[in-house]
């Protein structure tokens, strides 16, 4: 287990369920290893029990010190079950294709974390609004450059907050790992790497005129995350 710290904080104990046990070399508890991936990623996969079963949906996130935030529409069926329950959030980073002698040895490089806990429905008008900015701005920040948000968009959101206090993160990095009498073998083996790459900016078709067309906004150039 690796105990590095970003110097802000004390390097933090996994609680029991959140201790990687399998490819435990692998794990890190430190809070700013958990915020760099988070902050690194996009799309949050968030696990609720419904009803009707255990539920797992993508969602778009947003991330306050040691806190994630989820919104979606009051109808929203999965935040509704999550509303004062508990909840598992999984962020992963693909960083390459992991191609060893064996397929059995086959593996990926990746940036993943855990995060479980109780969701709180986030009630206080102020905090509901830093984060729909927050979620809003997590990939690209233009929350200051749309339409303001009215109430009626506010009556129609839901927000939820999911403390970090519990959280892993897991981080494969280099090269395959096969048996040492494979090694020798004559069987290509070594990394394709994965990156995620940001386009150039399309306008909408239906832009009003007079709009340039260009964003107002920062956007991520190229290869990044
Ligand atoms: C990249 C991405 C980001 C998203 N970000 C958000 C967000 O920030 N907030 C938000 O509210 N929603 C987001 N969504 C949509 C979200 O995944 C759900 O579809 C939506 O929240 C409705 O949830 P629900 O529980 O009301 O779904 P319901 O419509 O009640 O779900 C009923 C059933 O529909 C199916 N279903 C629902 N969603 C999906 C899905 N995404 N893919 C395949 N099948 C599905 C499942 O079988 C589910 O059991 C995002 C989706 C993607 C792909």
């Amino acid at each position: 287990m690796r105990r590095v710290t970003d110097g802000s904080r004390p390097p933090r104990a996994p609680s029991p369920r959140t201790r990687v046990r399998r490819g435990a070399d692998r794990a890190d508890y430190d809070p700013g290893t958990v915020r760099r991936i988070l902050d690194a990623a996009m799309i949050a996969h968030v696990g609720v029990v419904t009803d009707d079963g255990p539920l797992v949906l993508p969602m778009a996130y947003g991330r306050d010190d040691d806190t994630l935030y989820l919104h979606g529409a009051v109808a929203n069926h999965l935040l509704a079950s999550a509303a004062d329950a508990e909840v598992c959030v999984t962020v992963t980073l693909v960083d390459g294709l992991v191609m060893a002698r064996t397929p059995f040895h086959n593996s990926m490089n990746y940036r993943s974390v855990v995060v479980r806990g109780q969701a709180r429905e986030v009630a206080d008008p102020d905090e509901r609004l830093r984060a729909l900015r927050l979620i809003t701005d997590h990939v690209v920040a233009n929350w200051d450059h749309g339409r303001p948000v009215s109430d009626a968009d506010l009556r129609r959101t839901r927000v939820a907050a999911v403390s970090l206090d519990e959280a892993s993160a897991k981080i494969r990095t280099g090269d395959p790992v096969d048996e040492p009498e494979d090694v020798a073998g004559p069987w290509w083996a070594g990394v394709i790497p994965v990156e995620t790459r940001f386009g150039a900016p399309r306008p909408a078709a239906d832009l009003a005129p007079g709009v340039d067309p260009r964003p107002p906004f920062a956007v991520p150039d190229g290869v990044g995350r």
